[in-house]
């Protein structure tokens, strides 16, 4: 063979050997086409949640503080004593604990003093004392309990500064600026956490249901909104979603780790000269004698023996804890049931009874919630 000839035979194979090359590089894309039309199968999967009874690991029943015409946030004199009071925040303290901290800072600054008692140690009394600090205070908080033994300790742990918070007729134009100011400052607060022990996560949620009018029915219990905040809901199509119900819809919100949340703020608050005293405040006399002149009263319920405030009332909340699932990370309610996935458990819930001071969870609850959930999990697909 001569050299031309091989030029010529090896460039025959090399052509060769490139078409083959080149069929299968053609035939790729077919190949991954098929591949991912398989995995997909024509529906968004989400991860399932593990429900059985046997996965129940505490039930709990915690009192919401509310006040019909919503939190009280007022400085009053008592004696010798300037009263600033912030309580009575029903199912939304946790979402407005910064805003209205910051409402009761505001009238702290009003009195030209820097020592201040503070009553209570609940998600309220920890963000309001944490706020006095930042602005130079001598903080001493004065309380019965400290978590996780506080209603704070029993929540769900979401965004929901208008669940609960007041009577939809009792809400005045006074009330509504005070709403939506503690709402705005909270929110952006809580931005500030994210990043620091999950305390703070956006997570997806979603409302599965049957139909547009039970959501209607549903979505009432939010009486209050604040636009541009968080995202607005969104409808998904029967492809975006593997639940078996026709109308489902999703938005991102946050959830609140509440125990690595509750000890990263009061540690916060020690580390920084804090100081707190286990002592229970009885009636005004006890108030009367602590060494502060400024007193900040965030005693959630307690508050109603202690200023007699016949407008504070309880409204119970029971939850079931299921064991930890990390790979499920979003929150979903239903018709009758709702769960959210925390780090130290899958919450389920949820109650409202109006002024029950009865916290002895009630094993039938537990088993409802449990078989609806079980349900929506058993028809999803995927
Ligand atoms: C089931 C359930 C779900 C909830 N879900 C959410 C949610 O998802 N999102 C949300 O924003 N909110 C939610 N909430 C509402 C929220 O938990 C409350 O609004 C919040 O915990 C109130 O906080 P607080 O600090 O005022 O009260 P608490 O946590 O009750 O703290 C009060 C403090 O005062 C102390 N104290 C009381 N009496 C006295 C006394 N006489 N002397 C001295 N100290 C005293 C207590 O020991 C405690 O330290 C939920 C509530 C419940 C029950």
């Amino acid at each position: 063979m001569n050299r031309r000839d091989f030029f010529l035979k090896a460039g025959l194979v090399g052509a060769v050997a490139g078409t083959a090359g080149l069929q299968s590089c053609l035939s790729l894309p077919k190949q991954y086409g098929d591949k991912n039309f398989y995995i997909n199968r024509g529906f968004t999967t989400i991860p399932k949640l593990k429900i059985s009874l046997d996965r129940v690991i505490k039930e709990t029943v915690g009192l919401r503080p509310f006040r019909e015409s919503g939190p009280r946030i007022e400085k009053e004199q008592l004696g010798n004593k300037v009263l600033v009071h912030n309580y009575g925040h029903g199912g939304s303290g946790w979402s407005l604990s910064w805003g209205t901290g910051h409402q009761a800072r505001t009238l702290v600054d009003t009195t030209g003093t820097k020592e201040v008692a503070l009553l209570g140690c609940g998600t309220v009394g920890i963000a309001t004392a944490t706020l006095l600090q930042e602005s130079g205070y001598q903080v001493t908080i004065y309380t019965k309990d400290v978590p996780p033994n506080v209603t704070s300790n029993l929540a769900t742990g979401t965004w929901s500064p208008s669940s609960r918070v007041c009577a939809r007729d009792k809400a005045t134009p006074a009330f509504r600026k005070m709403w939506e100011e503690a709402t705005r400052f909270s929110f952006h607060r809580m931005q500030m956490m994210l990043g620091i022990d999950d305390m703070v996560v956006w997570a997806n949620e979603y409302r599965v249901l049957q139909s547009k009018s039970e959501d209607r029915q549903g979505a009432a219990s939010e009486a209050f909104h604040t636009p541009g905040l968080i995202p607005n809901w969104r409808e998904l199509s029967a492809k975006d979603h593997p639940f078996k119900m026709g109308h489902v819809r999703t938005r991102s919100n946050m959830t609140f780790n509440i125990p690595a949340y509750l000890h990263f703020h009061l540690n916060n608050f020690l580390l920084r000269g804090g100081k707190l005293q286990i002592k229970e405040i009885k009636r005004p006399e006890d108030i009367d004698a602590l060494p502060q002149k400024v007193v900040v009263n965030c005693m959630g319920l307690g508050a109603k023996h202690v200023f007699n405030d016949e407008e504070l009332y309880p409204i119970s909340g029971q939850l079931a804890c299921l064991i930890p699932q990390s790979e499920v990370t979003y929150k979903l309610m239903t018709r009758g049931a709702y769960f959210i996935s925390r780090k130290d458990g899958i919450y389920l819930g949820g109650t409202g009874k109006v002024n029950s001071w009865d916290t002895t969870p009630d094993r039938r609850e537990t088993e409802k919630w449990v078989g609806i959930l079980s349900d929506v999990m058993k028809e999803m697909k995927g």
